[in-house]
């Protein structure tokens, strides 16, 4: 999968690219990132890739020529970084793994001219209900959650396990040791019963996902475990609450 990133600020990717499981991508060549500086294609003297706004008002706005003529230098579905975009989840990140290459600009000051937005983005996409000084953490954000889930970048088991993948919140971890000042790992997880560890495992993904995220469940259809462990959570989060009167 190859995915180029239009930016002002090509250095803040730097840590992004050569650090932890992406790094390895890259060089395991499952994944191809180009960071393409928005400045190079501005042709003038002094590389000025943003200008005031017409109409007047504060913060800059990045330049049309200069983005599309980086545009024509690449391939694959174009993204735009916006809050006014599609909230990012994992179903979408889902969907985007579908393609073999993908464009995403990054947005900085005011954004850029509404012209690119109109005729050569196919999707804006926003990470969360809040205003960023620019898109590059959003494309970091977009590109992160794409990347581990593309084959062989981490293994199939441990992004199947986690949180959204299957509709549920992932079930928490531990690691030695198993006593700490006091504070134990579940018994459980010590006794090497992979059946029931698992069961266990599933049980704690259905009750966070039930106390936290319920609106998750209701897209959801249940195995017969499943609805069995989902009733004896309910039994004893009840039988929680009549403790407490
Ligand atoms: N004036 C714009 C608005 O209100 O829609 C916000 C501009 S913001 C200061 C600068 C850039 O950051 C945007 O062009 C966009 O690329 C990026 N950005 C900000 N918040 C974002 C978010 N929640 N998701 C994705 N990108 C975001």
């Amino acid at each position: 999968m190859k995915i180029n990133i239009l930016t002002l600020f090509p250095k803040m990717f730097e840590g992004f690219i050569t650090e932890s499981i992406i790094a390895r991508a890259i060089k395991a060549k499952l994944v191809e990132i180009n960071i393409i500086d928005i400045r190079n294609f501005c042709l003038d003297k002094h590389k000025q890739a943003d200008d005031i706004p017409f109409g007047g008002g504060s913060g800059m706005v990045i330049k049309i020529e200069p983005i599309f003529r980086a545009l024509e230098t690449v391939g694959g579905k174009v993204i735009y970084t916006s809050p006014q975009g599609r909230k990012l989840n994992q179903e979408l990140v889902k969907e985007l793994l579908l393609n073999e290459e993908l464009t995403i600009i990054a947005g900085h000051y005011e954004g850029i001219d509404e012209r690119v937005i109109e005729n050569k983005v196919d999707m804006e996409i926003s990470i969360g209900d809040f205003v960023l000084t620019g898109g590059e953490l959003a494309a970091m954000v977009i590109s992160d959650a794409i990347i581990r889930l593309v084959p062989n970048v981490i293994k199939k088991e441990s992004y199947e396990n986690d949180s959204f993948f299957n509709s549920l919140l992932d079930y928490p971890h531990y690691t030695r040791p198993a006593e700490y000042r006091g504070l134990k790992v579940p018994e459980i997880l010590l006794s090497g019963h992979h059946k029931k560890i698992n069961e266990w495992r599933l049980k704690e993904s259905l009750k966070r996902t039930y106390l936290r995220r319920k609106d998750l469940l209701e897209k959801r259809e249940f195995t017969k475990l499943e609805k069995r462990l989902l009733e004896e959570i309910k039994i004893e989060l009840l039988k929680g609450k009549e403790n407490e009167k």
